[in-house]
């Protein structure tokens, strides 16, 4: 009962984030994962397995920036994405909040990208991206292929950037989309915005536009 009495008002923000999220249908049948920065060395996570539409107070885990669990509910296990939640604290210090989901768009898209970035250009709606005060701009976000291997694609996140550091989301092929903020509001607002920009791309593509 220690998650519950200690980090009740962040777990509250990500159960009201997760009822949002599945009403808009991006994380069906279980899947997605959802989390929040606690201090510089550890964050509150969902619990792997649980619908994220219907969280309850019981569905939350403390892990380390490893991603190796704290505290928890005794059963409760953090999914196996929790890693890539967690280097991303750890890479930038600024994030607070991580929202990952399964949504059509996110998915078909990033399955349609053959090369290691996703490009948009154009759209009004990139103003809704931080830093973002124009249409003109390119916005670029990587594409990472698809593994089981977490520790793998978490080790690619770091080299990629080290490279050159990601700003508001990254997707992973045929899976999803890991958006993120300085806090749950930001990270949500990122995640609608990066959301309207995909179903918009998806329906230039089917209507043979670019
Ligand atoms: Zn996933």
């Amino acid at each position: 009962m220690v998650v519950i009495v200690r980090f009740k008002v962040h777990a509250q923000q990500i159960i009201e984030a997760g009822r949002w999220i599945d009403q808009q249908g991006w994380c069906p049948a279980t899947g997605g994962n959802f989390s929040i920065r606690l201090d510089a060395s550890s964050a509150l996570v969902t619990a792997s397995g649980c619908h994220k539409g219907h969280l309850t107070d019981d569905d939350f885990l403390v892990v380390n920036l490893d991603g190796e669990p704290l505290e928890g509910h005794a059963g409760r296990k953090p999914s196996a994405e929790t890693l890539l939640h967690t280097r991303l604290y750890a890479l930038d210090t600024r994030i607070g909040a991580v929202l990952h989901t399964h949504s059509v768009a996110s998915t078909v898209l990033s399955r349609l990208e053959s090369s290691d970035w996703f490009e948009l250009s154009g759209y009004e709606m990139q103003k809704s991206l931080s830093g973002n005060a124009t249409h003109d701009e390119t916005i670029r976000l990587a594409v990472f292929d698809n593994t089981q291997d977490m520790t793998s694609l978490a080790d690619q996140l770091s080299a990629r950037w080290t490279d050159q550091p990601l700003q508001w989301g990254f997707l992973v092929s045929g899976h999803g989309l890991y958006a993120w903020g300085r806090d749950m509001q930001e990270a949500r607002r990122h995640l609608e915005g990066l959301e309207f920009l995909f179903a918009c791309a998806l329906e230039m593509r089917r209507l043979g536009a670019n």
